[in-house]
């Protein structure tokens, strides 16, 4: 389905504003532009924030919320080729990856449902002390208050679905930021939100300068919770300035999988190609590092680069395309420069077919090289052979980066070893570690983070205990 450049207002406290201002949105892949958005700044930030405190005055009981969750589930699947077609065209993302994003996102609207009714504290067992006997205590989970939300351009709906959904679920108003460069798919779940029955000031959109909204969302003391899922440079500065807000942190990787040579090595290839590549390696769990047990190496790779050699590049519309564009030329020029200064040896790939960069698999790279242990975020991988499972953990620990990694073995010894000494916030055992199903915990550990996100991880994270203690006659 094709996109129109059509004009979109900002939900704003209830309203759908103009600014006067207007900011456009272009295709990653033909430069065309898709959409124009309305332009905001301090002062909407701010009207959001006032219409943010007024609704949370007035509770909506779980009930209303999970209904409300549940209608917007029932709206992506009616607008679902919609919100393939609005993704593909503003993150220039492949059709069979946008498609899938949009059926996540229902899957996580669908979690926080569940989590809103579930919602409850725990009883205390008072009189296990001394000093409680004669005395009943039970804890409530009460939302923590106004929530800004910042999401990136990687999954313009499934991340502001994975910030939206659970911080409703909680019983908290959202002021959202999404990227600038993909603001259509977090309008169109607004407009979901809306058609859903989402009371005015519940949520709100801002679109604009990332650092003037960003400084009202850190200095406004009625937002008590900043989620933010992005890059570390940003992320962890926002927490730096904000000592009194929780500041919940998902960011970067540079994803590695260990692959023993006991290991069905025709599937892992088949795994890795798929998952190093999607969406041009733009996913924070996106395979970047494969460090290969030497006896395989040679078959691994015999296996491995005919399948990336296979994928297809081409137009993101397209629905027999695997691998489009990197989001802007300045990510183009970055990623072509780190493969250009890594001291491993290019197997395929390394340049552009028209301007995508073709997918680059290197050998052996130093392992102080950017491509070992920095996030590439692009479509390359690193291929390197190791000769114990001691050095494979330790190449794979070899980043400052924490969020998921994946081993490759038939032997559950090697399975159970890797999981336990990788420093990961996830692990995966064969499976690619780019696996990612909505409701679990998925986070990071190192630079990568320091939350939980999966509806249920998320509403315990932007809800507080209070407890209450009943003096009983
Ligand atoms: P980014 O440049 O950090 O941007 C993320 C968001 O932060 C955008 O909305 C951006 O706005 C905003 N922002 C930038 N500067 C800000 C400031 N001073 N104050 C407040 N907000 C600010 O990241 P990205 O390039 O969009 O995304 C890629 C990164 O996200 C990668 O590192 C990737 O690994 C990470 N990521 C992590 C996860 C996870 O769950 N762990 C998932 C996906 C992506 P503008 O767009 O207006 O600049």
């Amino acid at each position: 389905m094709a996109v129109t450049a059509t004009e979109r207002k900002l939900p704003i406290g209830g309203e759908w504003i103009e600014t006067g201002d207007w900011l456009d949105v272009r295709s990653p892949y033909s430069g065309e532009v898709v959409g124009r958005v309305a332009k905001a700044g301090a002062e909407e930030t701010r009207r959001a924030i006032d219409a943010a405190d007024r609704a949370m005055q007035e509770p909506l009981p779980a009930n209303k919320r999970a209904e409300i969750l549940v209608r917007v589930v029932a709206g992506i699947a009616r607008r679902h080729d919609e919100a393939a077609a609005l993704i593909s065209a503003e993150a220039g993302k492949p059709m069979k990856a946008a498609r899938v994003e949009a059926s996540r996102a229902m899957s996580t609207y669908t979690f926080a449902a569940v989590e809103a009714r579930k919602l409850a504290g725990e009883m205390v067992p008072m009189d296990a002390a001394q000093a409680g006997e004669g005395k009943l205590g039970f804890t409530l989970r009460r939302p923590v208050g106004i929530v800004g939300a910042i999401s990136p351009f990687n999954f313009p709906l499934n991340l502001v679905a994975h910030k939206l959904a659970p911080a409703l679920a909680a019983g908290c108003a959202v002021v959202l930021k999404p990227a600038s460069q993909t603001p259509l798919s977090a309008l169109f779940l607004a407009e979901l939100s809306d058609e859903a029955g989402l009371p005015h000031g519940w949520l709100s959109v801002v679109v604009g300068p990332a650092s003037e909204i960003g400084d009202v969302l850190i200095e406004d003391e009625r937002v008590k919770a900043i989620t933010f899922t992005g890059s570390g440079a940003v992320g962890w500065k926002l927490k730096e300035r904000a000592p009194k807000k929780r500041v919940n942190l998902e960011l970067g990787n540079a994803t590695p999988v260990i692959v023993s040579a006991d290991a069905d090595l025709d599937t892992v290839a088949e795994k890795i190609a798929a998952n190093a590549f999607s969406f041009a390696g733009q996913s924070c769990i996106s395979v970047q590092r494969v460090y290969v047990e030497r006896d395989a190496y040679d078959a691994f790779l015999e296996r491995f680069v005919p399948r990336v050699e296979a994928l297809k590049l081409g137009d993101p519309a397209d629905d027999d395309t695997d691998v489009g564009p990197v989001i802007d030329e300045d990510a183009r020029d970055r990623i072509l420069e780190w493969i250009r200064a890594s001291s491993g040896k290019v197997l395929t790939g390394g340049d552009l077919q028209g301007d995508l960069i073709r997918p680059t698999v290197i050998a052996n790279p130093d392992r102080e090289d950017k491509v070992s242990c920095e996030e590439v975020f692009g479509p390359v991988c690193t291929v390197t052979a190791f000769d114990s499972l001691d050095e494979a953990i330790a190449l794979a620990n070899g980043t400052r980066y924490g969020l998921q990694a994946g081993v490759f073995t038939t032997h559950l010894d090697t399975a159970l070893r890797v999981a336990q000494e990788l420093e990961f916030g996830g692990v995966t055992v064969n499976e690619a570690p780019t696996f990612r199903s909505d409701q679990m915990p998925y986070g990071g550990v190192k630079d990568s983070g320091n939350t939980r996100e999966g509806p249920r991880y998320a509403v315990r994270e932007l809800t507080e205990e209070r407890l209450v203690v009943i003096d009983l006659p």
